[in-house]
């Protein structure tokens, strides 16, 4: 019996089964479907313009054997920057493990042990929330041009 999960269809996992099977799923998705990161756009932004971030997230085991998720996000975010409030291309390059526990008293103990981010492990976990997650601890409060601002933008 394998568990393949159909990510295209629906990007919803069990988790413990997900790691079990060391299974990996994969997509694209626009940023203009990401809720929760809309109002991090430039205002000059239309979403329905901005591209796709590719990701990525497996069921594999750190390094003490414990479940854990890893999370792949990768692609260009626009943002502002906050020197000259012009827009900024945000290269995204993130990739996080996350630990799974498998009830909630074993999740606040992980917490404390652990400086890893845990996740509760669920039944049926939308995927791509997880991938929004990432997302938006990756993205920088203050995001500034590099290079300089008088030649970005
Ligand atoms: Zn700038």
């Amino acid at each position: 019996m394998t568990n393949r999960t159909p990510c295209d269809a629906s990007p919803k996992i069990d988790v413990s089964r997900f790691i079990e099977a060391g299974d990996t799923c994969s997509g694209e998705v626009p940023i203009a479907q990401l809720e929760r990161l809309l109002d991090r756009l430039p205002e000059t932004v239309e979403p329905a313009e901005v591209g796709a971030l590719a990701w990525q997230v497996k069921g594999v085991r750190d390094a003490m054997g414990r479940p854990a998720l890893e999370i792949v996000v990768e692609g260009v975010f626009p943002l502002v920057c906050q020197r000259c409030l012009r827009p900024l291309k945000w290269p995204v390059a993130q990739r996080t493990v996350v630990l799974v526990a498998r009830t909630p008293e074993a999740l606040v103990a992980l917490d404390d042990e652990v400086e890893q981010e845990v996740i509760l492990g669920s039944k049926a976990q939308e995927v791509l929330a997880l991938v929004e997650d990432e997302l938006l601890l990756s993205l920088p409060f203050a995001p500034k041009h590099e290079t300089g601002c008088e030649v970005g933008a």
